[in-house]
């Protein structure tokens, strides 16, 4: 399985990767948000919302698991990390099928649920204001997406 990888010398070098990534979106696009409290997955998603003309501030929704917000395509944001049971129901088929880009952190807690096909990203902390950030693209769509923007 091909994996990219790329590292990141500040939260700003995140956002603009995240940015460039966003150009190449499609309704019904699915990015899998994984690594360590405070590795950057807000920051990246909230880089996604500026590459989506998002004007709204994206904040984490630790508290709320789903939040929606409207640019050049719909942007639902999922943190899962409070979720209690992973298997729980919370219509999460409706926004992967749905009209925009669905955007997960912690998404393996929901493993079950989550599309087989998706687009992986994991964050990791290297040091300071470094991260190491890795694609592990799943179906061919993904696939795709990761040799439109090497
Ligand atoms: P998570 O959602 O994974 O818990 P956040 O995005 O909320 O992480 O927090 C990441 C923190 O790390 C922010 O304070 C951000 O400014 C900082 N940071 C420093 N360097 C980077 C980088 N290269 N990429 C992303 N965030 C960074
Ligand atoms: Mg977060």
């Amino acid at each position: 399985m091909n994996q990219y990888e790329w590292k990141t010398q500040s939260s700003e070098e995140t956002s603009q990767f995240a940015q460039k990534l966003a150009a190449h979106l499609r309704p019904g696009d699915v990015l899998a948000l994984e690594g360590d409290l405070g590795a950057g997955k807000t920051t990246f998603t909230k880089g996604l919302a500026k590459g989506l003309d998002i004007k709204k501030t994206v904040n984490s929704p630790t508290f709320t698991i789903i939040k929606e917000y409207q640019g050049r395509m719909p942007l639902y944001h999922m943190d899962v990390y409070r979720l209690e049971d992973a298997y729980e129901d919370l219509g999460f088929e409706e926004y992967f099928e749905g009209e925009g880009v669905t955007v997960v952190e912690w998404a393996h807690l929901i493993e079950e649920q989550l599309p087989s096909e998706r687009l992986t990203i994991y964050l990791h902390h290297e040091e300071q204001d470094q991260r190491k950030i890795t694609l592990l693209p799943k179906g061919q769509r993904y696939e795709q997406l990761c040799k439109e923007i090497v």
